[in-house]
């Protein structure tokens, strides 16, 4: 029994001896009155429950006296916590499957390339390149949503913001550099946008070029770590500066790799 069990045993053997309530009832209202208690978990998290009044759990008498059931929002807390700390912040709930524009064929076949990446159990790495404003940021922020409903921590890393963190870090020493690093190498889910972006007409520095063949070469040998990446170059176009790694992404992503180009009109269309 637990220590909670134990105080209210004794509390209810002190009461039970006071005429005109039995051990049922009393044990109701202990029950009633421990349910109706308050707890703190909405305000780290935001989610207000009414069921558990924000406590978390739901306490019932059984067989086996009182017991704590966990409530059905901890999930959904736990879905929070995960999407707070992904650094995907509200766009997760705007850039959802559901919706992504898909009036045109190539649209069509881009969100369905993502969706069977999500479907596919032993899909690790998924690559969206080219032209800007053809909603890549969306689909791959729908797959992370998709990861973090599965329970797995995402993280977001926008490229050229991080990888100025991660370049200033290495001039401070090399240990704050890897810490820094690490997380990035380590996490389940990894969505890089941008990814080797630079100012217009310029090319990725050999620092950019190191930072990526390190990161994306210690997610390669984790086999369970799944990496979505989206860039304005394409993955021929990026294997100009590093042939090496940006081909094993190639391979990696296997027919879960979408290309989108432009035609002579300036319309969108999918390479391939
Ligand atoms: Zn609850």
């Amino acid at each position: 029994m637990t220590r909670l069990g134990e105080c209210l045993e004794d509390e209810l053997l002190e009461r039970n001896s006071r005429p005109g309530v039995t051990r049922k009832e009393w044990e109701e209202a202990q029950v009633r009155r421990l349910n109706e208690d308050a707890g703190g978990l909405n305000r780290r998290d935001g989610i207000d429950c009414p069921r558990c009044r924000n406590k978390g759990w739901l306490y019932r008498n059984t067989e086996e006296g009182l017991t704590a059931l966990p409530c059905d929002c901890l999930r959904r807390r736990e879905i929070m916590r995960r999407i707070d700390e992904s650094g995907l912040g509200q766009s997760i709930r705007a850039y959802t499957f559901d919706r992504f524009a898909d009036r045109e064929d190539w649209q069509k076949t881009m969100k369905q390339t993502a969706q069977a990446f999500c479907a596919d159990e032993n899909a690790r790495w998924f690559y969206i390149g080219g032209q800007p404003g053809s909603g890549k940021t969306h689909l791959c922020t729908a797959i992370c949503d998709f990861y973090i409903r599965r329970g797995l921590d995402t993280r977001y890393l926008l490229w050229a913001e991080k990888s100025k963190q991660l370049k200033a870090a290495v001039n401070d020493s090399y240990r704050s550099y890897a810490a820094a690093l690490e997380e990035y190498k380590r996490i389940p889910v990894l969505y890089i946008d941008d990814f080797l972006k630079v100012r217009q007409g310029g090319v990725p520095s050999d620092g950019d070029l190191n930072l990526a063949f390190e990161l994306i070469n210690a997610r390669l040998l984790s086999p369970d770590r799944i990496t979505v990446i989206s860039s304005e170059k394409t993955l021929e176009e990026a294997m100009t500066y590093d042939e090496a790694t940006i081909s094993r992404i190639a391979q990696q992503c296997g027919k879960y790799r979408i290309d989108v180009d432009w035609d002579r009109e300036k319309n969108y269309r999918l390479r391939g």
